[in-house]
């Protein structure tokens, strides 16, 4: 089995055994198992030697008995069909535990971004939109970033559908640059969402998280400003990562310096000859860890090296289901992906909501609003695994799709 189905079947066995907790029968799980709907499209790109290239992209729609899927594009080269479905149910997840009114998508496209021009860009994320502008739409499926996407590209694609449509459709994407309709704070929002679980962990267990040492897994839009909120809270970042290997130091890193070094993509570690592996590097001494980069990071193969006390998934799909189970035995207090990263999708909801109403919020009402949403996801996470005596994992998924399932029973769907 490879490691992209096997992110299937774990996400399946999870929906399985919430939708059971739940009481709800084998119907219903038929019913959100897969993605309603998957679309696979051939996007062909003029490239700048003048020669055409194909591409191939995805679009998943897990379920839509709540509201429109909601979702980012991912542009990576170890994007699969598998990998965006899971990623899809991922987002329905996300989605009931902060209690937006969205199922669950997910987008991606088969490509190495860090390879090409701008213009190459463009023309690939304005070829997916016409591609898929019939399954998608502001009361359809909202698309967002995501692994190495951004408000740029966000514009491109708003831009393009806005030409399909004839209208100028701000509510089509979320991500925006804050001139198109962005949200004030939609840049920082996973961050944001990651250091309120962090810290909300953290009162759980009696540390502290002035003085804590913190290693983060990978260096993009949510790693890196993670690593200046805990920074500026006093936290100790003592090892940072990106896809080429780790920095370490036992005394902290000097994080404005690297914020400040990093490309576009998140890499910075290529600039100094002093590195360690990924794999060196999770088994470090500290007190919190947070993978904040692709799948499947941690394993069966290094889940008993790690030292952490609070791991914090930033990173969808961070830890395999045997990760899960290693770490919970051995007591480590797991955040995952589903709650900790959701920070994202709910500014994106709120960016959604202004378009909508055509009224912009400052930026100390999003924070706040997110703060809320974020401080009750953990809370009622935190209780139904604590009186149910289960993993914060299973726990999240039963808060998370506890509204889709309700949603499709009263629509008449299982
Ligand atoms: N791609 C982000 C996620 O995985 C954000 C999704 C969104 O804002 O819709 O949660």
């Amino acid at each position: 089995m490879s490691e992209n189905t096997n992110l299937v079947t774990s996400t399946q066995k999870v929906i399985h055994e919430a939708l059971d907790k739940l009481g709800y029968d084998e119907g219903m799980y038929e019913l959100l198992k897969a993605p309603i709907r998957m679309t696979e499209v051939r996007i062909p790109i003029r490239m700048d030697d003048g020669k055409v290239k194909v591409f191939t992209g995805y679009r998943a729609q897990h379920n839509d008995a709540v509201g429109p899927t909601k979702g980012g594009v991912r542009f990576h080269p170890g994007v699969s069909a598998d990998e965006v479905r899971a990623l899809s149910m991922w987002m329905t997840m996300k989605a009931g535990i902060v209690d937006l009114p969205y199922g669950g998508g997910k987008g991606g496209i088969i490509c190495d971004p860090r390879e090409m021009s701008m213009g190459e860009l463009e023309r690939l994320s304005r070829g997916y939109v016409r591609a898929l502008s019939q399954v998608m739409g502001p009361a359809k499926d909202i698309p967002a970033p995501d692994v190495m996407t951004n408000a740029q590209i966000m514009a491109w694609m708003m831009d393009e559908y806005s030409r399909i449509d004839e209208f100028n459709s701000p509510g089509f994407i979320t991500g925006k640059p804050i001139v198109l309709g962005g949200s004030q704070g939609r840049d920082r929002a996973t961050a944001e969402g990651v250091i309120i679980s962090i810290r909300e962990a953290a009162k759980r267990i009696g540390i502290e998280v002035e003085g804590a040492r913190v290693i983060i897994q990978g260096f993009g839009n949510a790693g890196s400003y993670l690593s200046k909120f805990l920074h500026d809270a006093g936290a100790k970042v003592i090892a940072i990562s990106d896809a080429y290997g780790a920095l370490h130091n036992p005394d902290g890193l000097d994080i404005d310096y690297l914020l400040d070094r990093r490309d576009s993509f998140g890499t910075v570690t290529t600039l100094f000859e002093d590195t360690i592996t990924n794999d060196e590097m999770f088994k470090l001494d500290c007190d919190i860890l947070v993978p904040a980069a692709l799948e499947n990071q941690l394993h069966e193969g290094n889940a008993h090296d790690i030292k952490a006390k609070i791991v914090v998934e930033a990173a969808n799909g961070a830890s395999t289901s045997e990760a899960t189970k290693i770490m919970t035995e051995r007591g480590i207090f797991l955040v995952p992906d589903v709650l900790a990263s959701a920070g994202g999708v709910t500014v994106s909801y709120f960016e959604w909501v202004q378009n909508n109403q055509g009224y912009y919020w400052t930026e100390e009402e999003v924070h706040e609003k997110l703060y809320q949403k974020m401080t009750e996801a953990f809370e009622n996470v935190y209780n139904t695994a604590k009186s149910r005596n289960i993993d914060m994992r299973l726990a999240a998924y039963m808060v998370g799709i506890r509204r889709t399932a309700e949603a499709a029973r009263f629509r008449g769907w299982a």
